[in-house]
């Protein structure tokens, strides 16, 4: 029987250890968490629509229920020519016939990232956007800016749909709480049309929603920096 290594315990890794179970190899999967976090219904994390336990799968319970051994550790190196991959506790894995690597995608790092939380970021975030909203709802009133980038070289590469969710979720709670009124909400984006890839019926709706709901827009306008308290955008001139 082969055996496969599949680095990142994500919906990919998962997906792929419980699929080649399946199809009766022996698989270790290495995950740095012991959970598989559900990025999409993350977006209730912040305005208490779900708890952060909600969105997390204990990785341990799947690999007992699709037989494949779990490592939690973190990968530190990859040396594909000699089929060794070093973990942090010094651990090497090499006795492999087939390697994965799922361990996600990074994002850009644009100047001033610190000073910004994203919902696609590390799990956790999702309790800081949250504390954030709190402090914010204590406050009972505020501005808040929600928005994302993309990639100019590769316009198919933007997913920009998980910072239309939150932005709505955030208006809704608001409202619910009766407190909307008291907070400017800004959704901005430097391309010129966000949204785009879903076709010209969506960016007339979102249009529509934008107004109807008071949210106020910065399209087209590069990113040139976050600061503390603000969003430095360029005009993008050609
Ligand atoms: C808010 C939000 C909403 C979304 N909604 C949808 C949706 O509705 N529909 C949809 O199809 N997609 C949606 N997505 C996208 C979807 O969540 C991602 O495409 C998916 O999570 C990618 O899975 P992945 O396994 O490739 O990567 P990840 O989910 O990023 O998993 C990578 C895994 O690798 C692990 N890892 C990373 N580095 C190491 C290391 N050095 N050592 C060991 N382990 C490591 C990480 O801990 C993680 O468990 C959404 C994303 C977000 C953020």
């Amino acid at each position: 029987m082969k055996n496969v290594t599949i680095l990142g315990g994500g919906f990919a890794g998962v997906e792929a250890a419980i699929y080649l179970r399946k199809a009766s190899y022996n698989v270790t999967l290495i995950s740095d968490r012991e959970y598989l976090y559900v990025y999409p219904t993350s977006i209730w994390i912040p305005v208490h629509g779900a708890s952060f336990e909600d969105n997390c799968l204990d990785l341990m319970k799947l690999s007992g229920v699709h037989g494949f051994e779990l490592i939690v550790d973190s990968v530190k190196n990859i040396n594909a020519k000699n089929s060794l991959v070093t973990l942090s506790s010094s651990k090497e894995i090499s006795n492999y016939d087939h390697l994965i690597i799922a361990m996600g995608a990074s994002k850009m790092k644009p100047k001033g990232i610190e000073n910004t939380l994203s919902i696609c970021g590390t799990p956790t975030m999702s309790l800081e956007i949250r504390d954030k909203l709190d402090a914010l709802v204590q406050q009972g009133h505020g501005e808040i800016c929600f928005g994302f980038g993309g990639n100019p070289k590769d316009t198919s590469a933007v997913r920009g749909g998980p910072a239309f969710e939150l932005l709505f979720n955030t208006h809704n709670y608001l409202k619910k709480k009766g407190i909307r009124k008291n907070f400017k909400l800004t959704f901005f984006a430097p391309m010129a049309e966000p949204g785009k890839r879903m076709g010209p019926n969506a960016l007339k709706m979102m249009a529509k929603y934008f107004k109807m709901l008071d949210i106020h827009e910065h399209f087209g306008k590069k990113i040139k920096i976050f600061e503390k308290d603000g969003i430095v955008l360029k005009m993008i001139l050609s």
